[in-house]
């Protein structure tokens, strides 16, 4: 009931707002992912791509799983039939893998990270590296590839300004990459931001695609799986 009640009102709340919640079901058992199907819920996030691939398995065909966790390329194979968005494309060495699996199958959309924290701990590309990859005829060079937007991580901590401040450089980065005389080979179309603890700053700042886990589930029980 109370994941339930939990996707309710998150609809309702992004209601009316360009913005789609991924419910992320990393460490959940597929019973509470059922429920939150059952809920109207179509768009899960899992960030281990054996675990995503069994609930693929396991789950209705009609939910989109969105990949959100540093992927290795050894485990894309995993992923690459079904997946829908992978937000967490962190290298070069990443996206030729995708683009190598995706060969015999169709294009996978992909989502660039972008490191936005100021911890040193997160993944992704700087804004500059995404600048200068933007600039590259990517559709040509991977054609099973399809960059479609930008994803970020803020900074763990209470200060809300901070968080505020490294959305609103990514959606700016963001913006700048829809500029069809500069980057006439790349479409921005998602900006993945925001989680439990900050998707509201996140909305405000322009998120397309929040990635909310705790909030609907409650605590992940790592020692279960
Ligand atoms: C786990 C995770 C989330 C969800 O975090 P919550 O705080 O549980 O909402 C969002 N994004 C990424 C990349 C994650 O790994």
């Amino acid at each position: 009931m109370e994941v339930k009640n939990n996707i309710k009102e998150l609809h309702a709340e992004l209601a009316g707002k360009k913005c789609r919640l991924i419910a992320v079901s990393k460490t959940q058992p597929i019973t509470k992912i059922q429920e939150a199907y059952d809920a109207g819920q179509r768009l899960f996030g899992e960030n281990k791509a054996q675990e995503m691939s069994a609930k693929y398995e396991a789950l209705p065909k009609d939910i989109e799983w969105h990949m959100i966790g540093h992927l290795q390329t050894n485990k894309v194979k995993y992923i690459a039939p079904f997946t829908s968005l992978i937000h967490s494309v962190d290298s070069i060495k990443l996206l030729e893998e995708i683009n190598k699996q995706a060969r015999f199958n169709r294009k996978i959309s992909c989502l660039l990270q972008v490191f936005i924290a100021r911890e040193e701990t997160k993944f992704g590309f700087s804004p500059e590296e995404v600048l200068h990859l933007a600039k590259k005829n990517l559709s040509e060079s991977h054609p099973n590839v399809e960059i479609i937007g930008l994803m970020g991580m803020a900074t763990f901590t209470d200060n809300q300004e901070q968080i505020r401040m490294e959305f609103r450089l990514l959606h700016s980065l963001f913006k700048q990459l829809q500029d069809k005389n500069l980057f006439p080979a790349i479409t921005m179309k998602e900006l993945s931001m925001g989680m439990s603890a900050d998707y509201k700053i996140a909305l405000e700042e322009g998120s397309t695609l929040v990635r909310i886990g705790t909030t609907i589930f409650g605590n992940r029980n790592y020692t279960s799986q």
